[in-house]
Order: C-alpha cells, then sequence, then structure tokens
C-alpha cells in the first residue's frame, strides 16, 4: 500500500493586476502556502491555504502538522486529520476550530490530488460522481471608482456574463452611486452585493430598503460574522434574501444559520469548513433546511479553484453564481486547464485528481517574492 513519504510546505506571494476594493481596505497581492504531499512511489498531491494572519507563522504550524503524515495511507485523511485536530489543537486548549480549518483545507485538498492521481480518476469521481455537466460562476466586478466598475460592467456585460457581483460596504454614498451605475451597464442581468459585515442591523435594514430598487438578488454577509441572529434580525426585516459568508465557518455555524432561518443560502468553501470532504457534510446539513450552496472563494489560485470545482460537481444543492478568484492575481501558478468561464460556465474537469498542472516557474517566482519580504 502507498504511503506518504514527504511534504513540502512552499509560502508564494502573488501581485494582484488590480488593487482589491472591499470593507476591510485594499490588497495588492494575494498570498498562500502552497502543500505537496509526496509517496512513496512518487506522485505528489498538490493543495494551498489561506495564510492568516502571517504567512510564515501559518507555514510553521503546517509543518508541524503535516508532520504527522509521513508513513501514513493518503486514503485516511478524514481520520489523520481529525486525529491532528485533536491531538495539536484540542490537546492544547486551542478549541480554535476557525482557524484549524484553514489549515487543514490545503492539506484535505493535497490528500484528495493524491488519491485521485493514484486511482486515475477525477476527485469528483471519487465524492459520489457528478450532478452536473458544467459549474456556473460569477463576474467579480473589479475597481475603486464608479467609472472604474462601470466599465468592468460593460466588459462583463460585452463578454455574456449572467451573474455579477459587487462589494459594497465601503459608505452609503458610494455603495449607492456604484450600484446604480453597475445597474445601468449591465442591463436585467443578475446583481449579487457583498457588505462584508460592514453594516450593523440597523444600517443593513436602511441600506436594503435603498437599493431595492436596483433588483438586488441577495445580499452576502450584511452584518457581523459572529452574530447570526444579527443576520436573522435583517433577513425577517427586509425583502432582499440574506447569504451568509463570514458567519457560515463550521458545520456547527451551518446547522445554526439553518436552524435560526438566518439566510437564504450559504456561501462556504473548502477554506472555511476545512477541505473538500468537509464541504460535503456542510452541504448535506444546508440540503436538509432546504438551502442551497455558493461556494465561497478568497485570494486563491487555480488550485482552489479545480478543488471547488470538483465540491461543485459532486453536491446536489448547488448555487449557478459560485465564487471565482485566481482570475485577479496577475500570473496564475496553473498553467493548464483553461480555467476562465465561458459565458460564466467550465465544463466538468476530467483530469486524474484535482486536474491541474502548475507552472514551476511561476511557483518559483512567487517563493523568490516571499523570501524577498520576508
Ligand atoms: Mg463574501
Amino acid at each position: 500500500m502507498v504511503k506518504i513519504s514527504q511534504v513540502r510546505i512552499r509560502p508564494l506571494v502573488l501581485p494582484l493586476k488590480l488593487p482589491y476594493h472591499w470593507s476591510y481596505g485594499i490588497r495588492e497581492s494575494f498570498a498562500v502556502n502552497l502543500i505537496e504531499i509526496e509517496a512513496d512511489n512518487g506522485m505528489v498531491g498538490i493543495g494551498e491555504c489561506t495564510v492568516a494572519p502571517d504567512q510564515a507563522g501559518t507555514a510553521a504550524i503546517l509543518r508541524r502538522l503535516t508532520s504527522h503524515l509521513v508513513g501514513q495511507s493518503p486514503y485516511d485523511v478524514a481520520p489523520l486529520i481529525a486525529r491532528i485536530f485533536h491531538q495539536d489543537y484540542l490537546g492544547h486548549g486551542a478549541n480554535i476550530m476557525r482557524a484549524a480549518n484553514q489549515m487543514f483545507s490545503g492539506v484535505d485538498m493535497a490528500m484528495w490530488d493524491l488519491q485521485g492521481k493514484l486511482a486515475g480518476l477525477p476527485v469528483h469521481r471519487l465524492l459520489g460522481g457528478a450532478h452536473r455537466q458544467a459549474v456556473g460562476y460569477f463576474y467579480f466586478l473589479q475597481g475603486e471608482t464608479t467609472e472604474e466598475l462601470a466599465r468592468d460592467a460593460a466588459a462583463g456585460r460585452a463578454r455574456g456574463e449572467r451573474v455579477f457581483y459587487l462589494k459594497v460596504g465601503r459608505g452609503e454614498k458610494l455603495d449607492l452611486e456604484i450600484t446604480a451605475a453597475v445597474r445601468r451597464e449591465i442591463g436585467d442581468a443578475r446583481l449579487r452585493l457583498d457588505a462584508n459585515e460592514g453594516w450593523s442591523v440597523h444600517d443593513a435594514i436602511n441600506m436594503c430598503r435603498k437599493l431595492d430598487k436596483f433588483e438586488i438578488e441577495f445580499i452576502e454577509q450584511p452584518t457581523v460574522s459572529w452574530s447570526i441572529p444579527a443576520m436573522a434580525h435583517v433577513r425577517q426585516a427586509v425583502g432582499i434574501p440574506i447569504v451568509a459568508d463570514q458567519a457560515a465557518f463550521t458545520l456547527y455555524d451551518v446547522y445554526e444559520i439553518c436552524r435560526q432561518r438566518a439566510a437564504d443560502m450559504i456561501c462556504i468553501g473548502p477554506r472555511e469548513i476545512g477541505g473538500i470532504q468537509p464541504m460535503l457534510k456542510a452541504a448535506a446539513v444546508a440540503e436538509a433546511a432546504g438551502l442551497k450552496i455558493c461556494i465561497h472563494s478568497s485570494f486563491t489560485t487555480g488550485i482552489t479553484t479545480c478543488a471547488e470545482h470538483h465540491i461543485a460537481l459532486a453536491i446536489p444543492n448547488l448555487d449557478d453564481g459560485n465564487q471565482i478568484m485566481w482570475q485577479l492575481v496577475q500570473k496564475d501558478i496553473v498553467a493548464s486547464p483553461d480555467l476562465d468561464p465561458k459565458q460564466g460556465w467550465i465544463e466538468a474537469l476530467q483530469g486524474a485528481g484535482l486536474g491541474f498542472e502548475l507552472d514551476a516557474d511561476l511557483v518559483g517566482d512567487g517563493e523568490r517574492r516571499f523570501a524577498e519580504a520576508a
């Protein structure tokens, strides 16, 4: 039986095409920790995870967590991760499931990539098979000013995009101005807003009243993520559908949101819930509550896009405007396949594992940039 022989953690810094504007400020680059899990037959599974709050610090944590994998079977991903969480987090009194999930997400991803490569099958076939032949994605509007955002909206409309997504929570005047400008440019296409916890309950209710005339499909995470009742309060008071994002990080959050009927859909991704297999559990809880899952994405390369794509194929209750983020990076480290949605759709990936090939030179550039900044 194949065993894991070594694990490499490689911190990367990847500059963006444009500065990224949202309610938390401005970003110029995405940072990821690349995880390579090598089997004793030479096959390598690849994943990546987020680096908050510190890239070198999270790389050190990943090295410690993944040291327990050496000599183990890549097919034991779920019990291995459960055991490591128990020993290295709970055993030290560190009941910080959200932070742990962010680390395990990339480990789980690499383990499934390795399993798929060993089996010669795409990951979605190992998860029970595809419910659909293609996955639908949003068009993420980029820009700082009303003019820049309107120009991007017109470009998206010309590309035949179906679902537009705009960051708000940047102040009432600007929020109303950019929403009006985008609605003018996109005609009757679908428009989703994300306030990223930027509003109080009172602000959110008032903003929803003012935004209603722009035919908003939903507003994502209007209020602070720690309070599921705050989101439920807004949802009961307004007509615009509400979607939970930052409030939904663990399986227990998903259950509580469903139980309190606090959202009309749940936006969650492998980076929050802890990987590919935990996403199936989150989707199952939401399915039982009659809710769809919109795959969440944040600051990723095409590696996470591929993982999210296989999840999206494998869960029954999926939205058709899922999030995708690699396109914001100047040069994505995924060399193939083509991950650019066509009119918002990507066909089912059929390569073994997660189904991507990396550009080794771009990975090297990302490592150099991290080393220079450190
Ligand atoms: Mg969001």
